[in-house]
């Protein structure tokens, strides 16, 4: 209200003032000097006239020295208001006659003697201001003498005051007039507008035909509806801050919010893997967050995950479904395995998932391979998975959590079977801008496929938005910013970013050493001194990587600090990946060959820079290296969210290390305190990490507390229980609907009975 009073007084005051302003600087003064030059001109002319008048007698007076008949002749002539003195003077400029009134420090009007100038005809006496005209009097061609007339202009300055006066009060009125009709202009518009924008928020004054707003406004609305989406968003994760989130929360909320739901996962990796060993068969589980913070969800509801079963043994310990109870010795869930054919593997994950959709959605330079084969591959073995889901289905509404980009088209292809299941689906590589998306030649298809979801997961808001942009351009929906949803074919789907995190370390994952029989181990074991600076890298061999590029980052670094050469080593931990596909090999050639030329360079006895460890390491050694090491370098290209940098944050008990982190990770958008680079900026790197290396404890650790924090609250089970709860609270709205739906029908339902 007061807010309301003070824009509204300042709307009145404000054009107010500014008239006035106007008035009294410009429009006054530019009133003064037009009336005085009017007058003068027109005083000028009367003088003239006047003395015409005069010249004759005067002059004859003159000539017969009547000083007498002078006074009378002048005493009758001033008594004319306006004229207020006479004064006659020779051709030597003697004042000869003049009225009582004429002012003698006038003399002969001489400063006067031009009189066409306004400014010289006036002059300012003690009584005021007057007017004075000098005229030559003569008499057949001879001049006689001069007459001086002195005009009153006092009236002149009276006629200005009051000509002032009723400027002024004219202005004040117009400046009021003006004031309120602003007033009412900028009331009227607000109001129209905040109508107008809440109307359009809301979807609201929008003609049925017309599902967006006008195209000058749809940014505007886009940002605000955003915005408060985001809002809503931070106040829902501060609510959620007051109690940490555990294994035993997101068992709780499952039992609670989604109680009796049967949940179904999709993924392409399987949670255990069963590999023929010389000693029988082995199980393996894949070290990744993903599997921890999926399985915690299955645990707790005795679900069903569907994988593709990749290891050598797996057919030998399934049942006739292709069923395996998990994990294996105290089961609480089952692994539906499906078999891939060579053909289908190559052309679905090879092809169409890693050669086609990898490379396109991470713009790490790699020309995404689009071919027809590999797409029908895509499109049959996403059928067989989706086939699998609809048959492990034993009621008609599931949650389905579908995992990542090899399964872009399942869930609508579940959703057709299973109009009420719960489909969340997560996308955990980036998603790029829509023209970068554009190349795809099925790219409408594949948005189509997404849509089938309820819940369509990204890491960062910045992936969400691509996505909702890319729709927008590629396929006819309507997208509702604020409740950050997409409605196609008449189904809605709510897209949202959870950043996915890492399971916070119990005690008991960790290696029992110290951090500082860490230190000394690892750099035993590595052949360096006690004191040497380690840095680390742990990634898959994979080309977004940006393993190149540290390499690079650490050459230069020793290039500009050689006092560090044989002081500093870095370990390249480079697990293979999709060996089979030509452009990894020749980036592992690349690696190897770049290694390879900077040892050489910096090689000083048994001293190399860079070690490279091309083997696949578990979460203990993987562990023991993050917190032997000094810094962790982190330099992809583009990166959903790198799991390794947060691992390397929890791994640091000691509260030291620094992590060296790339601006294109969804991470860098949670750790601040990480020293951030663009990793295609070399000296940027180089310098950063010499500043890592030689950072003061001081510092390294109030960097570290503070990430450590955040990622100990922000962790994996946080990231599964939100999309549960929104799966939870989505569930609970339809229910609701479906039942005012069936009471609106039971009536007519009835009537036909
Ligand atoms: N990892 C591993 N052993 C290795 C290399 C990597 O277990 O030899 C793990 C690493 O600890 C991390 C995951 O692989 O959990 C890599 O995840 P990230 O998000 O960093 O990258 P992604 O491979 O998913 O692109």
């Amino acid at each position: 209200m007061k807010l309301q009073w003070t824009r509204l007084s300042v709307r009145f005051v404000v054009p107010l003032a500014l008239v006035l302003a106007l008035c009294a600087y410009v429009v006054v003064p530019l009133l003064d000097n037009l009336t005085l030059r009017w007058f003068v001109r027109d005083l000028d002319i009367r003088s003239r006239m006047l003395a015409s008048t005069l010249e004759e007698p005067l002059l004859d007076h003159v000539t017969l020295k009547s000083r007498m008949r002078i006074n009378q002749l002048f005493s009758k002539a001033i008594e004319d208001e306006r004229l207020y003195a006479l004064a006659f003077c020779d051709r030597n400029g003697n004042r000869l006659y003049a009225t009582s009134t004429y002012p003698a420090s006038l003399g002969c009007g001489e400063q006067n003697a031009a009189s066409g100038g306004t400014d010289k005809s006036l002059v300012k006496l003690p009584r005021g201001p007057v007017h004075v005209a000098r005229s030559t009097l003569s008499r057949e061609g001879e001049a006689i003498g001069d007459l001086i007339l002195v005009h009153d202009m006092s009236f002149i300055e009276r006629r200005s005051a009051d000509t002032r006066k009723y400027a002024i009060g004219f202005f004040i009125l117009l400046g009021i007039v003006i004031s309120m009709i602003t007033v009412a202009v900028a009331q009227l518009s607000w109001r129209g507008w905040i109508n107008g924008v809440r109307g359009m928020l809301k979807g609201e004054l929008l003609p049925p035909s017309q599902s967006r707003p006008p195209p000058e406004l749809s940014p505007l609305v886009g940002d605000l509806r955003a915005l408060l989406h985001e809002y809503h968003r931070e106040r829902q994760s501060h609510h959620d801050g007051a109690q940490a989130w555990t294994p035993e929360r997101l068992r709780d909320l499952l039992r609670g919010e989604l109680a009796g739901d049967e949940v179904i996962v999709v993924s392409n990796r399987e949670p255990y893997s069963h590999r023929q060993t010389a000693d029988g068969i082995e199980v393996s589980r894949p070290a990744s967050g993903l599997v921890t913070a999926v399985e915690a969800v299955m645990r707790a509801c005795s679900g069903t995950w569907i994988a593709h079963g990749s290891g050598n043994a797996d057919r030998e310990v399934v049942d006739e479904r292709d069923c395996v109870p998990v994990p294996p010795g105290r089961p609480e869930y089952t692994l539906r395995r499906v078999w891939l054919s060579k053909e289908e593997e190559q052309g679905y994950y090879y092809g169409f998932a890693n050669e086609g959709l990898w490379p396109l959605c991470h713009i790490a330079h790699v020309r995404p391979v689009f071919r027809s084969s590999d797409w029908e591959q895509y499109v049959k073995v996403n059928r067989r998975f989706a086939d699998a889901v609809v048959a492990e289905a034993r009621t008609d509404d599931p949650v389905v959590l579908v995992q990542d980009y090899h399964f872009a088209l399942l869930p609508r292809m579940v959703r057709e079977a299973l109009p009420r299941a719960t489909i969340i689906t997560f996308w955990h590589i980036p998603w790029p801008n829509p023209e970068s998306f554009g190349i795809c030649p099925w790219r409408e298809e594949i948005l189509e496929g997404m849509l089938g979801s309820t819940i369509l997961g990204f890491h960062t808001p910045f992936h969400r938005k691509n996505f909702l942009e890319t729709v927008d351009r590629y396929l006819e929906t309507r997208i509702e910013s604020e409740a950050s949803t997409v409605t196609h074919g008449g189904k809605l789907t709510q897209v949202e970013h959870y950043p996915i995190s890492i399971a916070w370390p119990e005690a008991s994952d960790v290696s029992s050493e110290n951090r500082n029989e860490c230190r000394l181990n690892i750099r035993k074991a590595l052949a360096v001194p006690s004191s040497h600076l380690l840095g680390i890298g742990v990634d898959r061999l994979d080309y977004t990587k940006g393993i190149v590029e540290r390499f690079q980052a650490i050459e230069r670094m020793l290039e500009l600090n050689p006092a560090m050469v044989g002081k500093f080593t870095f370990v390249q931990i480079a697990a293979p990946t999709r060996s089979s596909l030509e452009e990894y090999q020749n980036f592992e050639a690349r690696v190897r060959a770049l290694a390879l030329r900077i040892n050489q360079r910096f090689s000083e006895g048994n001293y190399v820079p860079i070690i490279l460890k091309t083997e696949h390491h578990d979460q203990y050694a993987l562990n023991r290296y993050y917190r032997a090491a000094d810094v962790c370098m982190v330099t992809s290209l583009h990166d959903g969210m790198n799991l390794v940098a947060k691992e390397f944050i929890a791994s640091r008990y000691d509260e030291k290390g620094v992590l060296l982190l790339s601006q294109f990770t969804g991470a860098a958008r949670e750790l601040h305190e990480a020293l951030i680079v663009n990793p295609y900026h070399i000296e940027q790197s180089a310098e950063a990490l010499y500043r890592a290396l030689t950072m003061p404890e001081a510092e390294q650790r109030e960097r570290m507390c503070s990430m450590r924090l955040l990622i100990k609250d922000f962790n994996v089970y946080r990231w599964a229980g939100h999309m549960l709860l929104d799966a939870a609270r989505l569930r609970k709205r339809e229910r609701v609907m479906q039942r005012i739906d069936l009471h609106h029908r039971a009536p007519a339902l009835r009537r036909v009975v």
